[in-house]
């Protein structure tokens, strides 16, 4: 299916772009991907394997799969890096106690040799919360600042009311036009 996306968006001139959305369960994934696709917040059940949505803007396109998964990020993910361009890594920044973990996995990722040239959009989600970390906090504790080898950008959202969020789709729409 993706082949045929990519052949039918290359005839009407628009790019197709593969990006996958991870972070630990509970951040925000699923609801920031269907708000990226209506105004309406979709209430949904915990799933099993993952979502994919395709967001299709004027010029572009992207293929996004939600990973969905019970416990801690995990080997799967490896299933879905291959020709992946952008990650969109969900931090809930009201959960300080696993933002370590996310780090960790977050630098796994990075070396991963399928990942190398892939960009990472980070949300900061949950900015609504009050108390939330707040992004200069999260870059520091994340050090994105010794990130060189990927281009990144880190966005503070709030998936329930998309604040945000088409600020972080529109970091991505300029990293793909640049490519
Ligand atoms: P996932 O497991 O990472 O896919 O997380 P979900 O998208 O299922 O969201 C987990 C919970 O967080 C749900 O109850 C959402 O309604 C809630 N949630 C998601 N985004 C926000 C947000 O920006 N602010 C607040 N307060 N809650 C949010």
């Amino acid at each position: 299916m993706g082949q045929l996306i990519a052949k039918l968006m290359s005839i009407f001139g628009n790019q197709e772009h593969m990006v996958i959305i991870v972070g630990l369960d509970n951040e925000g994934k699923t609801t920031i991907l269907y708000r990226f696709l209506t105004n309406e917040v979709v209430h949904m059940c915990p799933t099993i394997g993952s979502n994919v949505e395709e967001i299709i803007l004027p010029k572009t396109c992207f293929f996004m799969w939600d990973i969905v998964r019970p416990e801690a990020l995990s080997f799967i993910w490896n299933t879905y890096y291959s020709n992946t361009e952008f990650i969109i890594l969900v931090i809930d920044s009201t959960d300080r106690d696993r933002l370590l973990t996310t780090r960790e996995e977050l630098y796994k990722m990075l070396a991963h040799e399928a990942l190398r040239d892939a960009s990472v959009l980070i949300f900061a989600n949950k900015q609504d919360v009050k108390d939330s970390m707040r992004m200069v906090g999260i870059s520091h504790f994340l050090t994105l600042s010794t990130i060189k080898d990927h281009s990144w950008h880190i966005q503070g959202c709030c998936a329930l009311t998309r604040e945000g969020l088409p600020a972080g789709l529109q970091w991505m729409e300029s990293q793909a036009s640049a490519n």
